[in-house]
Order: structure tokens, then sequence, then C-alpha cells
């Protein structure tokens, strides 16, 4: 089954690691999807070679990581990761590790790893490493640390999180030492970099069983301990499952009463999910009152919309709501989507009226735009200039 694990040149690297002497295995999350039946990406590879001799036996490396032994390959136009077998010790500081020591044996590396589904290794001939019954877990659909969860917890508290992402991903349960390590130790998780944390959350949003791993982020107290979070996941289980990290993102700003910029600067996002979360904001105190007007398609993307009204229903549940179909159509039929999208512009004015440029121009602009958009004039320059030339005359 395994012979076509990879793409052709990610088991190329692999076996010129080995024909140069080196051991190489595929490892990680793509490794865990394959078993899982699902399309792997990213495909890992592991190795006894040190970076400097990864290097040697490759024309084309880039380093991105040196120190953690990850350098990159590029083969026939394709980047892979090919990371040294390493071991890390004693972290200090709960989430980085204070030395990375490579090593040559293979164990020694799965066992820093955080997962048993997450510690396998597959040979280029398909045979298959678990060291830590990491199959066993995947049957029975749980996550289980390498190891002593508390430990390993101790070690890099981010790994907390992970394993909530991964039941969320993968609708896995947790272990139940595992969950107990992580209602025992959730007060580290401030120790972690909110960029890592984000990192995670991310792709938690967008799993299929966000809405169970939502309720234990506080059933196991990391809530508490978490940039922002809201200390009830009602709101944020109903609104589950989430298309979009943005949706996400929403929801827990609604939920806990939290602004934009709060939330936006908690947990360090873009400018782009910044304003997102702002115009969710604007868009549900409109849905407060009403359904959403013309002015709202307008103004709004689909996707804040969409956002917006689904909080809105969790809210409001027994009262109707919008199809997501119905909200597309009523954007469809606007008679324009921007100002770029009207038939005449600031130059067409200065031509009708004989008059030069002022800040008059972009008032009646934003006249035509609302007299279009509202079809009080249709979208012609023809009817516009009529409309106009009539409206200006009899101006105050
Ligand atoms: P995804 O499919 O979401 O990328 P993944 O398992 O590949 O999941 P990555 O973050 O890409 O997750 O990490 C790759 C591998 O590195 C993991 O499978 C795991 O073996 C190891 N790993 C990553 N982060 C940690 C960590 N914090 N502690 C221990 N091992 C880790
Ligand atoms: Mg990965």
């Amino acid at each position: 089954m395994t012979s076509e694990f990879g793409t052709a040149p990610s088991r190329k690297v692999v076996c010129q690691l080995e024909d140069a002497g080196y051991e190489a295995v595929f490892v990680g999350g793509a490794v865990r999807d394959h078993l899982l039946g699902k399309e792997a990406s990213d495909f890992d590879i592991a190795t006894s070679a040190t970076p400097e001799e990864v290097k040697q036996v490759f024309t084309h490396t880039i380093d991105v990581g040196l120190a953690h032994g990850t350098v990159l390959v590029i083969l026939d136009d394709e980047p892979i990761e090919v990371t040294t077998y390493r071991t890390e010790s004693t972290y200090t500081d709960h989430r980085r590790p204070d030395e990375v020591k490579f090593v040559r044996s293979l164990k020694e590396d799965l066992q820093r790893r955080d997962f048993t589904m997450n510690a396998l290794a597959l040979t280029l001939t398909g045979d298959l490493i678990d060291l830590f019954d990491g199959i066993k877990d995947l049957q029975n659909r749980q996550i289980r640390a390498v190891g002593n969860a508390a430990d390993r917890f101790h070690e890099d508290a981010l790994r907390m999180i992970r394993a909530v992402r991964f039941s969320a991903v993968l609708g896995f349960a947790i272990e139940e030492h595992t969950l107990q390590a992580i209602e025992e130790n959730a007060a580290s998780v401030v120790h972690v970099s909110v960029e890592r944390i984000k990192v995670e959350m991310d792709k938690l949003w967008n799993g299929v069983d966000s809405g169970k791993a939502l309720a234990m982020i506080v059933n196991t107290r990391l809530a508490e301990h978490l940039p922002l979070f809201p200390d009830d996941a009602r709101l944020l289980s109903k609104c589950a499952p989430y298309s979009t990290a943005e949706q996400g993102w929403s929801a827990l700003m609604l939920a806990g009463h939290f602004s934009a910029g709060e939330i936006a600067k908690a947990y360090k996002l873009s400018n782009r999910e910044k304003d997102f979360l702002s115009n969710v904001q604007d868009a549900l105190d409109n849905r407060q009152s009403s359904r959403f007007t013309v002015d709202d398609y307008y103004r709004f993307t689909l996707d804040v919309l969409i956002a917006t009204e689904k909080i809105w229903q969790a809210l409001h549940p027994s009262e109707p709501g919008i199809h997501f179909e119905e909200m597309k159509q009523m954007q469809d039929s606007l008679p324009i989507r921007s100002k770029a999208d009207l038939l005449v512009d600031g130059k067409d004015l200065m031509e009708w009226t004989s008059q030069r440029g002022g800040r008059w121009v972009g008032e009646w602009m934003q006249k035509i735009e609302y007299a279009v958009l509202h079809q009080i004039c249709p979208n012609d320059s023809e009817k516009i200039k009529e409309w106009f030339l009539n409206e200006y005359e009899h101006q105050e």
C-alpha cells in the first residue's frame, strides 16, 4: 500500500540520502494522514545525516532552520524539508528546548515528538515504524502523548493546545491520562508565544469538530490562561463548525464581548483579519435591528455577512434567519458592487457642468452611487447624466 507514499521528488530525496549511507524516513503529519486515508501534503523527512551532511548530498538546498536541524532540499522544483534526528533537552521556560542535540538514532527522534500518531515513521519500502503504539491510537481515534504526558506538556506547553487542535481537526478524543495532564498543567500555557498559539488556533477553527474542542478549552481551564478567551464556550460551540478561521475569530470576539482591536492585539491577527472582525461587529450591529439591507449587502463581503449571520442565528435561535444562498443572491443582484462599476466618473461631471474639479465632484459621485445602488437611477451613462443634471440644477 505504501509504495506510492510521497511525491516522486520526496522519494528521490530519501533514496539519495540512503545511497549516501544515511538513514532517512518519512515522518510526521503526512504519515499520519496517509494512514487515515487522507491526502497528505508536506512530506517531511527525518534523517541520521547532520545538516552539513544533508547539504553535501544535494546540489540545491536552503538553510531554513539549521539550529533545529532543518534543511530545505529543492529537488525537481519541489521544496522538501529534511530534518536531522534530534532530541531536545531541559525546557526551563516551558516553550523552547534549551538545547537541540543531533543524534543518529530514529528512536530518540520519535521519542521527542508530541503524540503517538505523530511519532510514526515510514520507510521508502513501505515499512511502518511504530514504537509507541501510534497505529493502535489511530484506530481507537485517540490522541495520546508520547511517554509521560505531564512531562511532555511541561517541556512545551503548546502541546496542550496542539492536542485540542488535533481533536478538532481529526474528530478524535484525547486519551484520559493525556487529558488529565492538560487539566493539571493548563496554567503553563501562559509561557507559550502567541504566534505559536495562533498557528494552532487557525487550524482548530477549520476542524470538523471545533465545537467540542472549544468546549474542551474551557473545561480544561486552558481558556483562563490563553491571551483572551470567553469563560463560556456555548456560543462558540453553537456557531461551529466554522468554514474559515476568520469566522472563528469573529465568534471568539463576540462570545467574549471583546472588540476587534482587543482580539487582534491579543492574538496578533493580521490587518486583514482585524478588518474582517471590525466588519462583522458593524454588520452584527445592523443585523440586530433588521435583516440585512441593500447597504449592508453592498458594504460587506459575503464572507463577512455569512460569519455575522451565523453568529446572529446562534444568538437568536428562535427567530427566522437568512439562508446563505439568499444572501448570495441578494449580493449578486445589486446593480453595482463598488464605485468602480459606475458607468460615469468625476470627469464626466466636470464636462457636463463645465465646472472645474473640487470637493463637489466626490460629493456628487457619492450621491450617484447611492442613486444607482438603490435603483433610483439605472447604471447607464445617459440616464445618470439626465438624473444628475436635473438634481444638480435643482440643488439649493
Ligand atoms: P499538520 O498536518 O497540521 O501539519 P503535523 O503533525 O504535520 O500536522 P506540524 O506542526 O507540521 O504538525 O509538525 C510536524 C511534526 O513535528 C509533528 O507530526 C510532530 O511529530 C512534530 N512536532 C511538531 N510540533 C511539535 C511539538 N510542539 N512538540 C513535539 N513534536 C512536535
Ligand atoms: Mg505538517
